[in-house]
């Protein structure tokens, strides 16, 4: 999959012009989380007229939490679902067009690119911004959902400070569920790092720390098959059913939260054989840019970054592919007046 240029004239359409039976846009940017929304705002403000696609989740993975803490400018916090209402607004001021669809299909083959959405809406742009982000893998039990933001995260760098003093689990056995268990050491009393089988995926160096870590406790052979928790004074979990893998035998233990830290899954199905990614499904982008192997297209946040994964690193990301894109189109739209000069 070698990085193209579709073809360096681009024709000059107009926004919401419908062509070949599809409306076209300069810029679509698909995803509203802190990277996407960021994104579009920059890019309202640069009078690209973007129109958002939001997706499946609207506002992104803050939506699924509760309070957030380190987003700079927020001093006393923010609960997650009101900060990315804040970001939507702040783009719509400026006339980002923000629409509730799902991106199904995309034909990057050439330029204008084309969407179709699940509502069956056909789309074309001449520049495309992804910041479809990234999926914590969950243990898919409905309590777990019931008590996410409530005891219950996929994230130990923006959780773990809530946790001073108190008692934690750990769900997994890759070198995720190793970095957060440590960490979680610095606040937690004590950690528990549940495991469903007897050795561990992570590698050695991070397995023998967690180990050596006095704080950290290892329950081996184990899966958590229910989150439990009280609704008074406040909504929060108490504790979890464990089940033993080798004999079915089921126990109650206390907590007061529990990390799941069994990965992440990129967001980028719809690019299969289109954008390069890593091993792992991330996009690459080129080095310290947000440019895919496909001139034109751009990723920014958590579907091109394994390692940071926070809203401030999506949403400085999401500003850079929004400049990133602004100056293509320039360089497009002289290009195009160049050749209608000479034609
Ligand atoms: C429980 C939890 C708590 C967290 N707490 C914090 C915190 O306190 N502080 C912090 O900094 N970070 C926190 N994070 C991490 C933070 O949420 C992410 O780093 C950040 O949201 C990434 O932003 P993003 O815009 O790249 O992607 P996301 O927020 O994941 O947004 C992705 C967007 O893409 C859309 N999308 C996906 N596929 C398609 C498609 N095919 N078509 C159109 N749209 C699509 C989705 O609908 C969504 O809007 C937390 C994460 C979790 C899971």
């Amino acid at each position: 999959m070698d990085s193209h240029n579709a073809s360096p004239f681009v024709p000059p359409h107009h926004d919401g012009e419908v062509i070949n039976g599809r409306e076209h846009h300069k810029l679509i940017i698909m995803g509203s989380g802190p990277a996407g929304l960021t994104a579009a705002l920059y890019a309202a403000r640069a009078n690209l007229k973007p129109v958002i696609l939001e997706g499946n989740v609207p506002g992104g993975q803050l939506t699924i939490t509760t309070d957030v803490e380190n987003y700079p400018g927020f001093e006393k916090g923010i609960m997650g679902p009101e900060m990315m209402e804040i970001f939507r607004r702040q783009a719509q001021r400026f006339g980002a067009d923000c629409r509730f669809e799902f991106v199904d299909e995309v034909d990057l083959s050439q330029r204008p690119f084309k969407l179709k959405t699940d509502r069956g809406n056909l789309l074309s742009c001449d520049a495309l911004i992804v910041a479809t982000g990234a999926s914590a893998r969950l243990l898919n039990l409905e309590s777990e959902t019931f008590y996410m933001g409530y005891g219950v995260s996929a994230c130990a760098t923006c959780d773990g400070f809530f946790y001073r003093g108190k008692e934690v689990l750990v769900v997994g056995g890759g070198d995720t569920a190793m970095e957060e268990a440590n960490y979680l050491t610095r606040f937690a009393s004590k950690v528990t790092l549940i495991h469903r089988r007897d050795v561990f995926r992570a590698s050695k160096i991070m397995v023998d720390r967690v180990l050596a870590n006095p704080k950290v406790e290892v329950i081996y052979d184990a899966n958590v098959v229910n989150v439990i928790g009280d609704h008074s004074p406040v909504k929060s979990m108490t504790g979890v059913v464990l089940r033993s893998t080798k004999t079915g035998e089921t126990w109650e233990m206390k907590a007061d939260g529990l990390f799941i830290a069994i990965g992440h899954k990129p967001n980028t199905e719809v690019f299969h054989g289109q954008l390069q990614t890593d091993t792992n499904g991330y996009l690459i982008t080129k080095g310290k840019s947000t440019y895919t192997n496909v001139d034109g297209v751009f990723a920014c946040g958590d579907v091109q970054d394994h390692v940071y994964r926070q809203a401030v690193s999506a949403a400085g990301s999401g500003c850079m592919a929004a400049i990133d894109a602004e100056r293509w189109l320039e360089v497009q739209e002289h290009h195009n007046a160049g050749m209608s000069a000479v034609g």
